[in-house]
């Protein structure tokens, strides 16, 4: 998978979202799928920190996310 390629639109949708609103992904409640500068994917905590769990597979299709 390349790096501007995704797996599934729904994984597309979630990991190019942003929102006008908030200032991050941490802080908008509508974000689910955050993507770290090395190019891991994690599903975010909203905690109110900057928590996420890593995945290594897709949540919607299973693809593995690499
Ligand atoms: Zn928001
Ligand atoms: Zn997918």
């Amino acid at each position: 998978m390349g790096k501007n390629s995704f797996c599934c639109e729904m994984m597309k949708s979630y990991s190019t979202f942003t929102c006008k609103s908030c200032k991050d992904e941490f802080e908008c409640p509508d974000s689910l799928i955050y993507r770290a500068q090395d190019g891991d994917y994690g599903i975010i905590i909203h905690d109110g920190g900057q928590s996420y769990i890593s995945i290594e597979y897709c949540p919607w299709c299973g693809s593995e996310l690499k």
